[in-house]
């Protein structure tokens, strides 16, 4: 039986070759017979493609996919204007330790807080919590270092933001970053201003610093809610969530809650017993226990399926978090996923995907080429090679893109490997070679890698806390700065008289016209108010004895020393400074 090859409209040549098992080179030749000329990269279109495989004489059908699913984001939101209505997802962002995970707590219930290191939340995961016979969705957003991450792949997810402020504390960068995000990602904000039971909360210092970021609040005839709360007391959290349906249902919140589902992983890793384990969002749709479902470059047969609380479910949908069992690999935080018929059309389109996702570079392990050229620029001071392993996808995406925000025009942080799981002697190797530092985020290295790493000079840093880590490789990065060269102007000498000139030294004298003279210093040499040359001031002399300084309005005389031979003259006028370097901040 011939094999069936499924196509979309059209596919680039080097894809297709790919899918036939055929060497490019062959099907541009064959392609090039029948009059077309096109390289790898290029598209052919499936009627093209459908004559070229016939004259290959491959056992092979091509089948034009016939139905195909528009899941771009676009698509889920235009589409759910019909459809039912579906649960709010809610995003909790604010600055660290102004109560993010406390609020998560007191909405869900749930002990998020304990299971922490350094009371960061780690994961991108969601809860679901019950309000007056209504559900919401709650994304747990990552430590505050990755909001870039929530940014690119989970903006499109949120429809109501949950800005924290702490009534004692105030707005800080933060605040003003996830302020931001909502503004950019379209999405409604509500604003809880927290720790309302401590001293020294002042709500009003609060609204005054949101109307200073544009937010003006409802009381002075804006449209920002602020609630009031306390995570701690629960006092108004259940008018924070009364507040938070009012503003979703101003967006009259829909999706279809029929058809295969699809919507966004945010969560990946492997688990004891279970292997890989996605919680995924769904966006629009039907997912079901034993569905086949697809997911960047993998595919499953979901074998469990489980509310977000561990309860097994048989089916979910529209705004509902899930967890699912049964993919072949991990598929990736961001990955978008989708619900297919049956097996084949599952291993088609994971297929077709991850080998897309090779093209476009989604693959982060380099080439030789490139830790060849890695390996030459290892005396470049401004990268930073590190190699980066975490114990979850959606961690080691987190940590990568918040590692890549740290890039300025002078340094940069060069990732010249990263991964799942524990640190390997792979990865001692790859460091060594690359003069790379090797970061774990909540992940382990044996004894005995330690110990190779011992040998080669690789550090190794564990942390466990996604800031903690940033810091690190900040301070690093901060050592790869050139310093600041700081220049303090002293006094200045109107010259008199010129005593003796060498190739590398003056001594002339003069009088003191501005601040104080010391030695030894550096001093421009300025001629009609143009500098002319720059000297080292070796010494002073007032009469016939040394001096450390000399001040306004006395003579004395000075010894120079000079790159070249250097003339001064009589009414130059030289302009003392030192210099001071100072290590500079990122
Ligand atoms: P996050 O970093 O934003 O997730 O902040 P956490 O939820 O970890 O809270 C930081 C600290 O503030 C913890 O010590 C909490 O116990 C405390 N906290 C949170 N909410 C409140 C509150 O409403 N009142 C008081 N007094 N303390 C709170």
């Amino acid at each position: 039986m011939s094999r069936i090859i499924q196509l979309e409209d059209s596919i680039t040549v080097g894809a297709l070759a790919e899918q036939l098992d055929i060497p490019v080179t062959k099907l541009i030749g064959e392609l090039m017979k029948n009059g077309v000329l096109a390289t790898v990269n290029e598209r052919i279109d499936f009627d093209t493609a459908v004559i070229i495989v016939g004259e290959l004489e491959l056992d092979v059908e091509l089948e034009q996919k016939k139905e195909e699913v528009d899941y771009t984001r676009e698509a889920r939101r235009t589409k759910s204007n019909q459809g039912d209505p579906r649960p709010p997802v809610v995003a909790v962002m604010g600055h660290v330790d102004h109560g993010k995970t406390s609020l998560l707590d007191a909405i869900c219930g749930s002990k998020v807080t304990s299971g922490e290191a350094g009371g960061i939340t780690q994961h991108i995961s969601a809860y679901q919590a019950n309000h007056k016979d209504r559900v919401i969705t709650f994304l747990d957003t990552p430590g505050h270092a990755a909001f870039a991450a929530i940014r690119e792949h989970g903006a499109h997810l949120t429809d109501v933001v949950i800005i924290v402020v702490a009534a004692d504390d105030g707005i800080m960068p933060q605040t003003v970053e996830a302020i931001r995000f909502a503004k950019q990602a379209g999405v409604k904000i509500v604003v809880a201003v927290n720790k309302i039971d401590k001293e020294g909360a002042d709500s009003n210092r609060i609204k005054q610093q949101l109307s200073e970021q544009d937010l003006l609040i409802e009381e002075w005839g804006g449209d920002i809610v602020v609630v009031e709360v306390s995570a701690k007391t629960g006092k108004n959290i259940e008018q924070l969530l009364d507040m938070v349906l009012l503003v979703a249902d101003v967006e009259d919140l829909r999706a279809d809650a029929v058809g295969p589902g699809q919507g966004l992983i945010i969560e990946a890793h492997m688990e004891q017993g279970r292997g890989p384990v996605a919680v995924a969002l769904i966006e629009a749709g039907v997912v079901k226990r034993g569905d086949f479902v697809v997911a960047g470059g993998t595919y499953a047969k979901i074998r469990n399926l489980e509310s977000t609380n561990g309860q097994s479910v048989s089916k979910a949908g529209p705004s509902t978090p899930v967890m699912m069992t049964g993919f072949k690999n991990l598929p990736e935080f961001g990955d978008d996923f989708l619900i297919v018929a049956n097996e084949k059309e599952a291993r088609i389109q994971a297929g077709a995907m991850a080998a897309s996702r090779e093209k476009s570079g989604h693959n982060q392990d380099l080439s030789s080429s490139d830790l060849i050229r890695i390996i030459n620029r290892k005396n470049e001071v401004n990268e930073l090679n590190i190699v980066i392993k975490a114990d979850v996808k959606g961690s080691l995406t987190s940590v990568i893109d918040s590692l890549r925000a740290l890039d300025t025009d002078e340094v940069a942080v060069r990732i010249v490997g990263s991964g799942i799981g524990n640190i390997t002697e792979k990865d001692v190797h790859l460091a060594s070679t690359s003069g790379a530092v090797i970061y774990g985020f909540t992940t382990q290295v044996a004894g005995s890698v330690k110990q190779i790493a011992n040998r080669d000079r690789v550090p190794i840093r564990l942390f466990s806390v996604i800031y903690e880590l940033i810091d690190d490789v900040r301070g690093e990065l901060q050592k790869l700065l050139p310093p600041e060269v700081i220049r303090t102007d002293l006094g200045r000498l109107l010259v008199k008289g010129v005593f003796k000139t060498t190739k590398t030294e003056v001594i002339c004298g003069g009088e003191v016209t501005k601040g104080k003279l010391v030695a030894p210093a550096l001093a421009t040499v300025m001629r009609d108010d143009e500098p002319i040359a720059e000297v080292e001031v070796t010494g002073l002399k007032r009469g016939p004895q040394e001096a450390k300084e000399v001040l306004e309005g006395e003579m004395c005389g000075v010894s120079l020393k000079t790159e070249a031979k250097l003339d001064i003259k009589e009414n130059d006028r030289l302009e003392f400074y030192k210099v001071e370097t100072k290590e500079r901040t990122l």
